[in-house]
């Protein structure tokens, strides 16, 4: 599809979209099955200037992201990774997502240093809310974490889980809460009980516990239980005002590039089908030519809903982009869950079987789009038509 995209703009995703497919997509399955880190293809988004994507350009890089006037390069790129792997994608959203935060939030010391770092070294970063109150049927361990004031800084004790990138990111912003156990979701805190504390993961007491994961799909993501040990995170490390994360919805400038990740999968799932249809010469059957075309129709879809929320953003119309992301990500969300479903419907049951591409698409999109509750998603947007009061970055029931 033609986006208008500026020929620079062009030659970026070509170059990502061939590495993705060159590089990146051969080692998915091993990663896998293994349940390890995508350190390899980190080293070569490192390589190749691409961990920069969202370092502003003043500070050596790209200057992608939703408040510099190109987000829908970003999420394009992301599209990308996701369509060779969609664990790798979540790493990727991970970094992108932190340097976003440090972009808008950071002041100019914090960000001399940790961009440097970024451009000049390779470091990765992530952030991580992550903890769940309630235990599920048979988990042994429960998590949360708190934090302690201390003369320079701030003591933090405890753990937290789904710790994506755990033992592969050099840096992690810590969402924590001053009022206890529950990170960026706690139920009842105020707003200024957030902070965004930036740890240094080569700190002896943070510890990494992947006993804990062993999930279905997303395994390369290694999202871990992180252990802390109190861990000194000093003065500062503390990125942006207390409460900031919430106060200016930051969770919005991430939602619509989930959807990304999302549609990146759906369209590895097509591409699949359609190779593997046009191999066994099924194009003849009328109802393969119908799930072809229903694919075809939600990947545009869902390209176009990217572009429209992409500009609100580029445009300055915030607001509206912060509620529109929602929307996306929800109508994404089915549309590429459809999309893997037709994929597997027309290509049958050799598709899930092991190795196929289709049979990891199908289990990592499964678990990502767990990441929120489309009911909750829903109900969001009903009670924003309503006139009801809303919240478009947590969907709380
Ligand atoms: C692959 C993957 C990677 C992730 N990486 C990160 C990361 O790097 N950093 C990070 O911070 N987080 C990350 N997350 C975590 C994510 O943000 C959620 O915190 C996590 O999915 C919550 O786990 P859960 O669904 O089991 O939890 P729960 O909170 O127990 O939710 C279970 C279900 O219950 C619903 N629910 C919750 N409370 C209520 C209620 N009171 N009434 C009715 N329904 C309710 C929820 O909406 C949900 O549908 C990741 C998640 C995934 C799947």
């Amino acid at each position: 599809m033609d986006f208008d995209l500026t020929p620079s703009q062009q030659e970026l995703l070509c170059r990502v979209a061939e590495m993705a497919r060159d590089r990146f997509a051969p080692r998915a399955a091993d990663y896998d099955e293994r349940a390890v880190f995508p350190a390899e293809d980190f080293e070569d988004l490192f390589r190749e200037g691409l961990l920069s994507a969202v370092v502003p350009a003043d500070y050596g890089g790209l200057g992608l992201g939703p408040y510099s006037g190109d987000v829908f390069t970003l999420w394009m790129i992301t599209k990308e990774l996701a369509k060779a792997d969609l664990s790798l994608a979540r790493c990727w959203e991970g970094h992108s997502n932190s340097l976003v935060l440090l972009a808008g939030l950071a002041d100019e010391k914090q960000k001399t240093r940790w961009f440097e770092g970024v451009v000049k070294r390779g470091e990765k970063w992530v952030a991580w809310s992550g903890e769940p109150l309630s235990s599920a049927p048979g988990e042994k361990s429960s998590f949360g974490t708190r934090v302690e004031k201390t003369a320079g800084g701030w003591h933090v004790s405890g753990s937290k889980v789904f710790c994506t990138s755990a033992g592969g990111a050099d840096w992690a912003i810590l969402l924590v809460n001053t009022e206890g156990p529950g990170g960026a979701r706690h139920a009842s805190a105020s707003p200024e009980g957030l902070l965004m504390l930036a740890c240094d993961l080569s700190d002896a007491t943070v510890t990494f516990d992947g006993s804990w994961w062993n999930p279905i799909g997303m395994r390369a993501t290694v999202s871990h239980r992180v252990c802390f040990d109190r861990t000194f995170i000093p003065e500062d490390h503390l990125i942006g005002g207390p409460g900031q994360y919430l106060k200016d919805g930051w969770q919005t400038c991430f939602i619509p590039h989930y959807a990304a990740s999302f549609l990146g999968a759906a369209e590895g799932a097509y591409d699949y089908a359609m190779e593997h249809l046009k191999r066994q010469n099924k194009g003849g059957d009328p109802y393969v030519q119908q799930r072809v075309a229903q694919m075809a129709l939600n990947l545009e879809t869902a390209h176009l809903w990217l572009r429209h929320v992409a500009r609100l953003w580029e445009t300055g119309k915030y607001e509206e982009a912060k509620l529109a992301g929602s929307r996306a990500r929800y109508a994404i969300e089915h549309l590429a869950e459809e999309t893997v479903r037709h994929s597997i419907r027309a290509c049958g049951a050799r598709s899930l079987n092991r190795p196929s591409p289709l049979e990891r698409i199908y289990r990592d999109l499964s678990f990502y789009i767990r990441h929120d509750n489309d009911d909750h998603i829903l109900s969001m947007i009903g009670k924003s038509l309503l006139g009801q009061p809303f919240d478009p970055s947590f969907y709380k029931p």
